[in-house]
């Protein structure tokens, strides 16, 4: 048996424009972005002109309107193009969605004024941006944040505090970034839109993680950094909500990245299978591998279908929360346990550096804690289920 070469994925898109969107997609993601992906990781090398070539692509604000340079697509063709990026190199797809995340409080909650000014190049005009709501003492409970917004009489706001976990920290041309400008809790958050080189914000070393290697991931410190009303976002105190419902839309580009991912791994397990030979026949050719690959490919379709279904919905206007958050949760937990599966179907070899499997195992485990943990997405599946906890 000959290896397999991998098929592309068949997508069912709604128009020709999608069609034409995602073929450019390939050829840019086989061109340019996976030729270079396993060294460039393993160098810790940010592929920062990618974003360039991807923002003059148009690929930077698809699913924005196209009044202000975005790409007026709908999420479910949005989603497939990350899929696409992330099967290439995680850090690209990943990345492609933080800048979505970060975009998403201006586009739906800024002011007609705000958006012309701003929009048209954070969408379209080469930025980076980063989001910015953790902090080393507030993960899963965001809304204990101590990052402190205060304004002063002139009008302009002061912020201070560390902002952690930043993905595109100390590189990104701007910060949605969530501050405390009132009481305790939820409500007492505002989002201010930070620009990258404001005086007073700095970056951390970038931590060492298990995988992503090449997608700086920082704390920034807010030492003073005066920002001018104009660059609030939304009411004050309305700036959890804004977190929040970016997260719903962020989530599914986490999902898609996360099936782009095992996708990946599912094709490098296909060809090596066929290909390598034990017992005089290829080891495809057993049925404890045989049914493996046939669960991976089946999580992986029943992982597409998720959060392409939760994608229409949002597409629709109707709500999408509960079925983002599953499709968070499915997808990542699919592209942990397909991963791992493609090591174990390279044998020795799928434990090397020599194929790209393990490093999809490192890099599939961040999704599972990304924009919510994987028992984040649980809690507020079953609050959508059972309503919210006593306590
Ligand atoms: C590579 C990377 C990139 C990131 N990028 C960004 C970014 O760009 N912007 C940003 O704002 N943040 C970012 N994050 C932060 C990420 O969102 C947080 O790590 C995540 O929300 C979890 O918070 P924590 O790490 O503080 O864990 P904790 O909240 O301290 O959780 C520790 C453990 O307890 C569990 N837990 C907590 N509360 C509960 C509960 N109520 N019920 C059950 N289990 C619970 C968690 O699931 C976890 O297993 C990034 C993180 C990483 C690793």
């Amino acid at each position: 048996m000959p290896d397999r070469a991998p098929q592309p994925v068949d997508r069912q898109l709604p128009t020709d424009e999608a069609r034409d969107l995602i073929s450019l997609v390939r050829e840019i993601a086989q061109r340019e972005i996976a030729p270079h992906a396993a060294e460039e990781e393993d160098a810790g090398h940010f592929p920062r002109e990618l974003f360039t070539l991807l923002s003059e692509s148009g690929l930077l604000g698809l699913p924005y309107d196209s009044e202000y340079c975005g790409g007026d697509q709908p999420y479910e063709v949005y989603l497939q193009v990350l899929e696409e990026l992330a099967a290439a190199r995680l850090t690209v797809g990943l990345g492609v969605s933080v800048h979505s995340l970060s975009c998403h409080a201006l586009a739906q909650y800024g002011t007609k004024e705000q958006q012309a000014e701003y929009l048209p190049a954070m969408l379209g005009g080469g930025l980076l941006g980063a989001y910015g709501l953790s902090e080393p003492s507030s993960g899963s409970d965001a809304a204990s944040l101590r990052t402190k917004a205060v304004r002063e009489s002139g009008g302009d706001w002061v912020l201070h505090g560390t902002k952690a976990w930043i993905t595109h920290g100390g590189i990104a041309d701007f910060y949605t970034v969530m501050a405390r400008s009132g009481g305790e809790g939820a409500r007492g958050i505002t989002a201010f839109l930070v620009p990258g080189d404001a005086e007073g914000l700095s970056a951390a070393a970038p931590e060492k993680k298990m995988g992503m290697k090449g997608s700086p991931t920082a704390q920034i410190h807010l030492d003073g950094v005066r920002i001018s009303d104009a660059r609030r976002i939304g009411d004050e105190g309305q700036g959890f909500a804004i977190a929040l419902s970016a997260l719903d839309s962020g989530r599914l580009g986490i999902a898609a990245c996360a099936i782009g991912l095992a996708q990946a791994a599912l094709d490098e397990a296909v060809a090596y299978a066929t290909g390598r030979q034990q017992f005089g026949r290829p080891v495809a050719d057993f049925q404890g591998l045989r049914f493996m690959l046939a669960d991976m490919a089946t999580q992986i379709e029943a992982g597409r279908a998720l959060y392409l279904a939760a994608a229409r919905l949002r597409d629709a206007g109707r709500p999408f929360s509960r079925q983002a958050a599953m499709a968070k949760l499915h997808c990542t937990d699919t592209a942990m346990k397909v991963t791992t599966d493609a090591v174990q179907i390279l044998g020795g070899y799928g434990y090397t550096a020599d194929f790209p499997v393990e490093r999809y195992m490192r890099e599939a485990k961040v999704l599972q804690i990304v924009e919510g943990t994987n028992q984040i997405q649980r809690m507020v599946i079953a609050r959508h289920l059972a309503g919210p906890e006593s306590r």
